[in-house]
């Protein structure tokens, strides 16, 4: 990705990524915490894995799919707030600095 500076046409741009960084964070916790519905995703894996385990596996299954959606949840938010902070970055917040005059600008949508 090579971005212009609009000031001196520099392609020396850096990026704050400071909504990014938000956005993971709160998009990690916001899908950790929708995971703790019994309806999410993750009770289907425990289904899958009981059923491979058989009937001695259901209470690590069930375990193990707590668990493993919480991740798969976490993750997915976290890649999600991510993107939408670095759209965030990039178009709203001016979060683009031109390292030769330092001039800081949004990107054009
Ligand atoms: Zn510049």
């Amino acid at each position: 990705m090579s971005f212009q500076c609009p000031c001196c046409n520099s392609r020396k741009v850096a990026s704050l990524r400071t909504a990014m960084t938000v956005g993971a964070i709160v998009g990690s916790i916001g899908g950790a915490a929708r995971s703790a519905n019994p309806a999410f995703a993750g009770s289907q894996m425990g289904a899958t894995f009981d059923a491979i385990a058989g009937p001695s596996g259901i209470i690590i299954g069930t375990v193990f799919s707590a668990i493993l959606g919480r991740l798969v949840a976490g993750v997915r938010g976290c890649a999600l707030g991510a993107q939408l902070g670095e759209n965030l970055d990039r178009h709203v917040l001016a979060n683009n600095l031109c390292l030769v005059c330092g001039h800081r600008f949004n990107l054009p949508t």
